[in-house]
């Protein structure tokens, strides 16, 4: 059963732009490159000087196919570019090409785990289609000399845009899914995934109904580039869509912005249909054609994609699902993960260390893992140290609160902070002895038949221990003792 809000079932679809990672544009020879002067990156098929004509960019094409390729698609063998129709300042050919009634790939899907309250629900979304085609350019209003101009930089830039189908309930399983996405196409390396640079923007469609109604109206919400702002504008968009409601209104068909400041989305402009584009086949462009050999050559060059990796780890090391899935969260934290998994023997320690204290770490300090004043190496050594009884786990966050300051390696700085444990039976009987002949009330407590009594005496006898008892020791001698 979903969650609803307000007795409301939330339904959402999300578009997702990635801007693919090839260094010219998808018809022209431009360059890309991000952050360059206006209009020095827009060559004459991108400003639509007469008479030019686009060519397709063979790297947009195998973005795509490899995109296909790790979301389990149909990647068409013939696809074809359309040309949809409308006036814009930056779009000076009056149209943009892009792919409508056959796009490059067809179906697939994106799988990804999420919490809900204590549980870890696995999510599977749907995905309609993913087709090519180009960015448009870009209005520079200058508020203080009263004019606009229009930079074409962008113009031709490619764009795979990712649809699903509205499989989406809730805001967390959408930002859930836009962050799975993100992993998806940074990791097979289509998309940098720069959000604040516009190279992944999201656009999500939100609507509401009653359990078992018809799908109702949608908003879309355009050009979410932040995760943080995604969740807080769907939130907004669903609450402002259930007060309409209920209030008596209908929702209209509409595209909406949301503005970080005030919290709230904004409606834009009422929304076009298809039909509005009058979309047709560009004759300017060739069907594409992707033989099977193609896809195949695609499929090889590709690395090892995150849920197949999330999958060999849970085989390998014996790890559960979820920690499979967190620890290829990036290709750098699997790898510190093997690394230290590998050199330590212990893969579940390294799982919980990383997923633990390093990811604590890293998170507080806004390092990533690349950046981990730790290596896997360290790791792997505390790790060590900690299996084979030198040190507690108490103690081993005080060792790597010290590899984190680079104090040194770990046994060097057990060494230093003294947090060596207490192996030594004769030593640590006589604490006890000490601690037991100072409270005889828990001990005849104890031979009464209160197993838990013995508790109380854990504290006092690590505390004389100045923390380097080993606990599981100091039981098994408690027991000893009391018979
Ligand atoms: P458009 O042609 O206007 O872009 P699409 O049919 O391609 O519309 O759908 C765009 C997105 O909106 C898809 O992700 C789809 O799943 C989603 N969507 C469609 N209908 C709804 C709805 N009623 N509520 C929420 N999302 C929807
Ligand atoms: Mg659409």
């Amino acid at each position: 059963m979903n969650k609803l809000v307000q007795g409301y079932e939330v339904v959402i679809g999300f578009e997702t732009h990635a801007q693919l990672s090839t260094h010219s544009k998808i018809f022209s020879r431009a360059p890309t490159a991000f952050g360059a002067q206006a209009n020095t990156q827009a060559c004459a098929v991108d400003m639509a000087l007469p008479g030019t004509l686009p060519v397709m960019n063979i790297g947009a094409v195998e973005r795509a196919i490899a995109f296909g390729l790790a979301i389990n698609a149909h990647v068409a063998e013939r696809s074809i570019f359309a040309r949809k129709n409308y006036f814009y300042p930056d779009l000076p050919k009056g149209y943009q090409i892009s792919q409508f009634e056959i796009p490059v790939v067809q179906g697939g899907e994106v799988s990804f785990f999420l919490e809900e309250g204590k549980e870890t629900v696995h999510k599977t979304v749907r995905l309609e289609r993913a087709h090519l085609e180009e960015d448009a350019g870009k209005s520079l209003h200058e508020d203080f000399i009263g004019q606009s101009g229009i930079d074409l930089n962008r113009a031709g830039t490619p764009l795979l845009e990712i649809v699903t189908q509205p499989d989406i309930r809730s805001s967390e399983e959408a930002v859930a899914y836009a962050k799975e996405l993100h992993k998806i196409v940074t990791w097979i390396g289509i998309c940098d995934g720069n959000m604040q640079e516009g190279s992944f923007r999201c656009d999500a469609n939100v609507s509401v109904r009653k359990p078992g109604a018809p799908l109702g109206t949608r908003r879309e919400i355009k050009n979410l580039n932040s995760f943080k702002f995604m969740q807080q504008a769907i939130d907004y968009e669903v609450r402002w869509q259930i007060d309409q409601i209920e209030d008596g209104h209908t929702i209209q068909q509409a595209t909406v912005l949301f503005d970080p400041d005030t919290g709230e989305t904004r409606a834009m402009r009422t929304k076009e249909d298809a039909a509005d584009y009058r979309y047709f086949p560009d004759p300017d462009l060739p069907p594409l054609v992707i033989g099977r050999d193609w896809v195949e050559r695609v499929k090889g060059e590709m690395a090892e994609l995150p849920r197949v990796m999330a999958e060999r780890f849970v085989r390998d090391y014996a790890l559960p699902e979820y920690d499979a899935t967190q620890l290829t969260q990036s290709k750098a934290v699997a790898a510190y993960f093997e690394a230290t998994a590998q050199a330590c023997g212990q893969a579940k320690l390294a799982s919980n260390w990383i997923m633990g204290e390093v990811s604590r770490r890293l998170n507080a300090s806004e390092l990533s893992i690349e950046q981990a004043p730790v290596s896997a190496a360290q790791l792997a050594a505390l790790i060590g140290r900690i299996t084979d009884n030198t040190i507690s786990n108490n103690a081993a966050r005080q060792v790597f609160e010290g590899l984190w300051n680079q104090e040194g390696e770990v046994d060097a700085i057990i060494e230093a902070k003294g947090l060596k444990q207490m192996n030594d039976t004769g030593e640590l009987e006589k604490i006890i002895d000490d601690v037991l002949a100072a409270n005889p009330k828990t001990e005849e407590e104890f031979k009464a038949g209160n197993a838990k009594a013995l508790n109380g005496l854990v504290g006092p006898i690590m505390k004389a221990s100045k923390g380097k008892a080993n606990p599981g020791q100091v039981n098994a001698l408690l027991m000893k003792k009391l018979g």
